[in-house]
């Protein structure tokens, strides 16, 4: 850990700002981080309420995607009319695997084969890359999405990437997301209409059913919940 950012140092800003507007999360972050702090989004509906907040509060801060080449058209689509919108523009982050290089390598569906290593090469190596250029990062994730993600606090030490992440939207739930987006009237994805609750690459993603949780159609008859990049060292996808 950074020596500045200790423990006893986390538990403080958790107690000024554990149960904060993410607002004032968000201002903290780039008043302390400027131009090393940047929100990560995947166009989720929660991505979509944090991005909503930035551009009001800190429309500096960049934003970046992890674009693994293998979204839905819908998810692009989405990006377009957020970038209009709001006002906002998208630093996209890939690898340098191209999916013709993959298929070459590892046949033509790694991610049915191997998604663990799909996710490894497409999202989680070049997200490890680019965060060594940043001091801080800002992530949409939420307690009560998955197991993985129940402890996560509002401001934390990243022991896998070497940096201080924010969870501004830590404590909310389902429900405060689709309640903010339907006050402000805030774009979505428009498969969320057929049924995606949670919604990731095509060919890892379908709709959920009645009675499943909102991240089941993700990576569904796996016991894989996470592609990895909000694991920490020990813990594991699947
Ligand atoms: S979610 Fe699926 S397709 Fe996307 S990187 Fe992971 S395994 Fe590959």
């Amino acid at each position: 850990m950074n020596t500045h950012w200790t423990p006893e140092k986390l538990t403080q800003l958790n107690e000024i700002y554990g149960n904060a507007y993410p607002e004032d999360v968000l201002a903290w972050a780039f008043q302390t981080f400027g131009s090393t702090v940047s929100l990560a989004t995947g166009f989720g509906p929660e991505g979509v309420v944090l991005m909503h907040m930035l551009s009001r509060v800190t429309p500096q801060m960049p934003i970046f995607y992890l674009d693994t080449d293998l979204f839905f058209p819908e998810t692009y689509a989405l990006r377009d009319q957020l970038q209009e919108k709001l006002g906002l523009t998208f630093l996209r982050v890939t690898t340098q695997t191209s999916l013709s290089a993959q298929a070459q390598t590892y046949g033509d569906e790694l991610w049915a084969e191997n998604p663990n290593l799909c996710c490894q090469i497409r999202k989680v190596a070049p997200l490890r890359q680019y965060l060594s250029t940043q001091q801080a990062w800002v992530t949409a994730i939420r307690r009560s999405q998955t197991l993985q993600r129940a402890n996560a606090q509002v401001i934390e030490w990243d022991r896998a990437n070497g940096l201080v992440k924010l969870n501004p939207l830590a404590f909310w739930s389902f429900d405060d997301v689709w309640m903010y987006i339907q006050i402000n009237d805030l774009p979505t994805n428009a498969l969320h209409e057929q049924g995606y609750k949670s919604i990731g690459c095509f060919p890892c993603t379908r709709a959920v059913l009645a009675g499943e949780d909102e991240r089941a159609g993700r990576w569904a008859g796996r016991q894989k919940v996470e592609c990895g990049i909000h694991l920490q060292p020990g813990a594991t996808s699947d």
